[in-house]
């Protein structure tokens, strides 16, 4: 494989498509294009390159037409030729892979076959893939799985207190989401603080929020479980509720079951308590002139996050960091403050001035003591998928 070694990223969803190229050894995005609203008469493709921006409309396009367009823009760039690879996202590799995979029929099968336990994520990422594979057969196609970095959780982590034949029969058990998140931060805070033996709580604060348990750079516990509905307040996700409360809102909603589970991914968290947003930003603005239920939402999101984060020490040694990161966690030093004040009895002390100053642009330590300390460390999703896909592809090389 070349030594700079280009990867085209692929993320799809069912109405959107991600894609980026990375460059082996810089950590820049050469280039970043989204196809949104596929299958309507308004899907179009945005793409940026070089600082040059392209629009176009594509009316009507499946993900076929939509990968096809894409493809054909890069060709026009001139940035097919040197693509030694595509990585592709993918939700749920289940139990079956704790590493990212070289895609082949075999591959595909199983990540069909685990739509049962993803049905909004899985189904999207293989129609993904099946398109990129056409458009670009002959490049090497590569999985990275979210799912993959949380194999290493022991038994009592991931056991649901449920019948076992469940488990054994059926896979019923956590299995824990963002996991490309949690390893870059992870392995980013053993590179800052030069130490690999690190004891972490990471923290992805995006639209979806989770937290995990990092010992040694191996995750051993997460918030998020067998679907990424639970743990944590979300935007528009409850998180953990109790489930003797589905019945209830069954009857109380007039709802079927697949009514009440549209509830709870689509309209609680902030949405739903704030009955305005499941925007953080727009939400800590209204809570600055005086929106009641702005702030409730923002106490409940802080107040079950500390918990969450309390939650998982039970699960290390001892805690050496905290680390933010996603869209709230590296831009909003309210959220970060709120929360860290709440864990006090772990003896973080904030520093303020640090806290403000730390962001997306300019990272680091946000407390003043240099243990347990806080971090925010900017997540890079798509350079992981990357890595990842290259390193499998030199492996199976060898
Ligand atoms: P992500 O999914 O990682 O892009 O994160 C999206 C979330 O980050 C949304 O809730 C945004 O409101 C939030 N966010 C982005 N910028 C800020 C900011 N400056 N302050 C607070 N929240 C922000």
């Amino acid at each position: 494989m070349r030594a700079n070694a280009r990867v085209l990223v692929v993320n799809s969803g069912s109405s959107s498509v991600k894609a980026s190229i990375l460059e082996r050894g810089t950590e820049r995005e050469l280039l970043e294009a989204l196809i949104e609203r596929i299958g309507d008469e308004e899907a179009h493709l945005s793409l940026s390159h070089e600082g040059q921006k392209i629009e176009r409309a594509l009316p009507r396009a499946d993900h076929e037409a939509a990968m096809q367009a894409l493809v054909e823009e890069l060709r026009k760039l001139d940035l097919l030729e040197d693509l030694s690879a595509v990585g592709h996202r993918v939700v749920h590799g289940g139990e079956r892979f704790s590493s990212p995979v070289r895609i082949d029929e075999e591959v595909r099968a199983v990540i069909r076959e685990l739509a049962r336990l993803a049905p909004l994520h899985n189904p999207a990422n293989a129609i993904g893939i099946d398109a990129a594979e056409r458009a670009l057969p002959e490049l090497p196609h590569v999985a990275v799985f979210d799912t993959a970095f949380h194999q290493s959780l022991p038994r009592s982590a991931y056991l649901y207190a449920i019948p076992f034949e469940l488990y054994e029969t059926h896979g019923l058990r956590r299995y824990g989401f963002h996991g490309c998140s949690h390893e870059f931060v992870s392995l980013e805070a053993a590179r800052r603080l030069g130490r690999a033996d690190l004891n972490l709580v990471t923290v992805h604060l995006g639209n979806g929020c989770s937290a995990a348990a990092v010992s040694g750079g191996r995750s051993v516990d997460t918030t998020m479980g067998l679907t990424p509905l639970e743990g944590l307040v979300m935007g528009t996700r409850s998180g953990d509720i109790d489930p003797g409360m589905l019945p209830l809102l069954c009857e109380l909603t007039g709802r079927d079951l697949e009514g009440v589970m549209r509830l709870l991914n689509r309209e609680s968290g902030l949405l739903g308590v704030s009955g305005l947003s499941n925007d953080m930003r727009e939400l800590l603005e209204a809570r600055a002139s005086g929106h009641e239920r702005a702030k409730l939402a923002i106490d409940v999101f802080c107040h079950r996050l500390a918990r969450g984060i309390m939650g998982l020490t039970a699960a290390l040694p001892r805690l050496d960091a905290i680390i933010f990161t996603g869209g709230i966690g590296e831009n909003s030093p309210d959220i970060r403050a709120e929360t860290l004040a709440r864990l006090r009895v772990l003896g973080l002390e904030l520093d303020a001035p640090a806290n403000l100053e730390h962001g997306r642009h300019t990272h680091g330590r946000i407390t003043t003591k240099r243990a347990p300390t806080a971090l925010v460390i900017p997540t890079n999703e798509e350079l992981m998928i990357a890595q990842h896909t290259l390193e499998t592809l030199s492996r199976s090389e060898v």
